[in-house]
């Protein structure tokens, strides 16, 4: 049966107008005004709504054993929550630490998801060793359908790389045309910064972020950067936080090296002094790299108006409160993450759109279609276009609301932007033509997600 979304504003990275959209067999298939459908058709009347192409989270964790305990979501709550939040697909990062086999790894994450998602999903492989082997069994994960890879330079002895490792990553990335995402922060300065605040008996969540400073993170942003143009591969920076690490991919990108850059959620919304609240309520506020000082803000949002920042993801990393106070007595030992899945497009939205910070085609883009692109799923997501997946999300711009743990329905208790008022929020959202929620409630299928298989592309 088909589906119709009758009369809303239709938005695109690139266009702009008022049609219906047709869809049948998980495709868009028509596009225009007033369009003649079969009886019985499925209809949404959008008018006085935008409709957007359905929205890519780049970068969440879903399943994730870090620092001895378990991200709380799964799939099943991780989805659900996404989608109310607008979110038809995410590409979660595979990771195994070093000690784990690669190969065995990618299957765990993947049976993780197989059956258990609503929305569509990738992943990213995460490189945290690389020996004899890791070169065929990347092949494979590749051939596989998973064409992106992430190195962690920080996370020294657990997930992290060293300059040898990133280098063989980076090689055997251009060789199979594969993206290299990268988080960037220089694991040696982490490590001494740490002991050193602990030492001096600076152990509460507020030494969290000086313990990783932004001229640490700046390091590591240009040494990926200038490894990547010593090896002409491709690279992504993740959750970049601040206005020293921009500057240094941006200088990257203006002299031609190959390099996208990614922001999440938390550092447009929240800053250090979140993490400075005594006790459970600044762990809470503890990721890496940390939230920074309010003043990076400004160029953050700037540089995504500009499209300097392509794309903003969540890092999405739910721990709840009895997992955060595991760090009471060191900071080192909070387990890392905000979760961010289901509140990300409206956040964007209400403190980037309605504030008059970035306008309304670059949401759509940075939110959805450049990760589609540089992530080789455009244009089957990221559009509206016919021939693509019916992803789509009727916006409501009228909509008032208060993000609280109280009603979300990400797996977690806390909610690290509790309290803050929303303006719009998705009416209608639609998996490849499947009406999945409606005025934020799930109401469709539990297990229509399905792994998206991408093709290499940066040769
Ligand atoms: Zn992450």
């Amino acid at each position: 049966m088909g589906l119709l979304i009758r009369n809303g504003e239709i938005v695109t990275a690139d266009s702009r107008c008022i049609a219906d959209i047709y869809a049948e067999d998980e495709t868009i298939t028509r596009i225009g005004k007033n369009l003649e459908v079969p009886a019985g058709t499925e209809t949404v009347d959008a008018t006085g709504k935008f409709v957007f192409p359905g929205f890519i989270d780049p970068h969440v964790h879903i399943y994730l054993p870090f620092m001895s305990t378990f991200a709380k979501d799964t799939h099943e709550t991780g989805s659900i929550a996404a989608l109310i939040g607008g979110t038809t697909t995410y590409i979660e990062m595979c990771c195994p630490n070093r000690n784990d086999d690669a190969l065995e790894g990618y299957s765990l994450w993947k049976s993780k998801a197989e059956g258990h998602s609503a929305c569509d999903y990738a992943f990213h492989m995460s490189v945290t060793k690389f020996v004899k082997e890791t070169p065929a069994q990347l092949q494979k994960i590749v051939k596989d359908g998973t064409a992106s890879f992430k190195i962690f330079l920080a996370y020294k002895n657990f997930f992290g790389v060293d300059d040898g490792e990133m280098y063989q990553t980076l090689m055997l990335a251009k060789r199979l045309g594969v993206i290299v995402t990268a988080h960037c922060e220089n694991a040696e300065l982490v490590a001494r910064l740490q002991n050193a605040l602990l030492a001096e008996g600076k152990k509460g969540p507020e030494w969290h972020e000086p313990s990783r400073p932004e001229s640490v993170e700046a390091e590591g942003t240009g040494r990926f950067a200038t490894f990547l143009e010593n090896t002409s591969a491709t690279g992504y920076v993740v959750h970049l936080s601040c206005e020293k690490a921009l500057h240094v991919a941006v200088a990257a990108k203006t002299r031609g090296v190959h390099l996208h850059i990614e922001s999440v959620i938390p550092h447009f919304i929240l800053d250090k002094s979140h993490a400075e609240r005594p006790g459970v309520e600044g762990m809470k506020h503890v990721m890496s790299p940390p939230l920074r000082a309010k003043h990076n803000q400004r160029a953050l949002w700037n540089a995504l108006a500009l499209g300097s920042i392509d794309t903003v993801g969540t890092d999405h990393c739910p721990f709840d409160t009895e997992q955060k106070l595991m760090g009471k007595d060191a900071f080192t030992d909070i387990p890392n993450g905000i979760p961010g899945i289901e509140d990300r497009v409206n956040l964007l939205y209400t403190y980037g759109v309605e504030r008059g910070r970035l306008p309304l085609d670059r949401f759509v883009d940075c939110a959805s279609t450049r990760a589609a692109k540089v992530f080789g799923l455009f244009p089957r997501k990221g559009t509206i276009a016919i021939g693509s997946d019916a992803d789509l999300v009727v916006y409501d711009p009228e909509y008032q609301g208060v993000i609280s743990a109280d009603t979300h329905a990400v797996n977690n208790n806390y909610s690290g932007f509790e309290g803050m008022p929303i303006e719009g929020r998705p009416s209608v959202v639609t998996v490849r033509g499947k009406v999945q929620v409606r005025d934020g409630k799930f109401v469709g299928e539990r297990t229509r997600g399905k792994f998206l298989k991408r093709e290499p592309a940066y040769f």
